[in-house]
């Protein structure tokens, strides 16, 4: 009783409502920070935001996009994503098309510079892109660094999988939404416990 209370004020004073128990049917909730998004022509990023909030309904998790760039350490504070658009390509490898850093829990990297060749198919630019967005939110959000043998969370997707997305966004496996859960579970008793820590140091 006592960490729930705990995990619903930690939700308040984060601005967000998490989910006290996610399996009554609730919603958990996550804020995703998103820049850069000039980058990105309108029309794809609006539709691939939309597809990505979708594929993640599908699993019981609602997407709050915040566009802007949060203020150093807020997004950890929050326990929420954030995510850089960068127009370039992503350094080392022309083909390298985000990079996250699970283990710090915030900061993703996108490089739409290197989706060039999907950008003369508006549809497959949206599904590529939204998938990109899904495959590293979920990285953050399980906060492992784990690839599955199938869709959205395989490790490199082929040729037939990008053919696929474009008529239906590719799926999770089983594993990869337990883990999602459970990352979001664990993050939601950072926010608690960061909070707590907050509270405490300011009425000591
Ligand atoms: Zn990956």
């Amino acid at each position: 009783m006592k960490l729930m209370a705990m995990v619903i004020l930690a939700g308040l004073a984060a601005g967000q409502v998490w989910a006290a128990d996610g399996n009554k049917g609730g919603k958990e909730i996550v804020t995703a920070y998103i820049w850069g998004e000039e980058n990105v022509p309108f029309d794809v990023r609006s539709r691939a935001l939309q597809t990505a909030s979708d594929v993640f309904a599908e699993i019981g998790v609602s997407v709050k996009w915040r566009h802007k760039r949060p203020a150093e350490g807020q997004a950890q504070r929050e326990g929420a994503v954030a995510i850089c658009i960068a127009g370039k390509t992503g350094g080392s490898s022309q083909q390298t098309l985000a990079a996250a850093r699970p283990y710090e829990g915030s900061a993703i990297t996108i490089f739409y510079g290197a989706m060039g060749w999907a950008s003369q198919q508006p549809q497959l630019a949206r599904m590529v892109f939204a998938h990109v967005l899904v495959h590293e939110i979920t990285h953050n959000l399980q906060q492992v660094s784990q690839h599955s043998r199938t869709g959205m969370m395989k490790e490199r997707w082929t040729k037939e999988d990008f053919a696929a997305m474009q008529w239906k966004p590719l799926s999770f496996e089983p594993a990869d939404v337990e883990l999602i859960h459970k990352g979001l579970a664990r993050r939601a008793e950072q926010v608690a416990a960061n909070n707590t820590a907050l509270v405490s140091s300011t009425t000591r």
